[in-house]
């Protein structure tokens, strides 16, 4: 798949904590020079299929079935910008952990911009259809442990080279997986976020001051 050309910088700053600081041009030198590492290492690659909902295998817990609800079919994805990423970011670590933490940034961004990209296909190849955003293992009651059921069924490890390791954290770890619904008639914009998440109460994301990015 072709690479994004330009990272979002404003997304990339917004995950470095630092949403409407002034960058010194020292920082902007040292955001230009990872991204043009960074775009110079990653090799995008994708898997995509189209499964008749409900499709039990994926259906988990309470966020799902009303993430999916009114649609007849779904996409199950996933996505991954190659090891090369996390060797780059590992690297750093070692020797300059600011450049890590920039180059951290970046792929996030590149990994999310990855995944818009597949959005447009998707949406190209279903004219007409609405879809949902997408809804990754580990969202709101969302189970983690669903991330080998996705990877099994994409074939993923022997397709694109994307595996997990025993807590189910994907290898490379610049990778997502993720189920969109579709639906030919309108759907309901759909809400995201800890105030129409089941586990409000009870999230150990929150009661960590983190989020699990539903
Ligand atoms: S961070 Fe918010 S949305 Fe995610 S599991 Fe916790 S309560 Fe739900």
């Amino acid at each position: 798949m072709t690479l994004p050309e330009k990272l979002d910088r404003g997304e990339a700053i917004r995950y470095l904590g630092g949403a409407g600081i002034e960058l010194t041009d020292e920082m902007n030198a040292l955001i230009d020079d990872c991204e043009r590492e960074l775009l110079s290492v990653i090799a995008p690659k994708y898997r995509c299929i189209t499964v008749a909902l409900p499709c039990e295998e994926i259906m988990r817990g309470e966020d799902i079935r009303r993430h999916l609800e009114g649609c007849d079919r779904a996409v199950m994805l996933c996505a991954t910008l190659g090891a090369q990423a996390d060797r780059l970011i590992r690297i750093a670590q070692v020797s300059d952990m600011a450049r890590a933490v920039v180059l951290d940034s970046l792929a996030s961004v590149a990994i999310e911009q990855v995944c818009r990209m597949i959005d447009e296909m998707i949406a190209a190849e279903n004219p007409g259809e609405y879809l949902t955003f997408r809804f990754s293992p580990g969202y709101g009651d969302y189970p983690i442990e669903l991330q080998k059921t996705f990877l099994t069924m994409l074939d993923a490890p022997r397709r694109i080279g994307l595996s997990m390791n025993e807590s189910c954290l994907l290898i490379p770890a610049k990778s997502v997986t993720a189920v969109a619904g579709l639906s030919k008639e309108p759907i309901p914009k759909r809400k995201r976020g800890c105030a129409v998440c089941s586990l409000k109460n009870t999230c150990r994301y929150r009661r960590n001051g983190e989020h699990c990015g539903f």
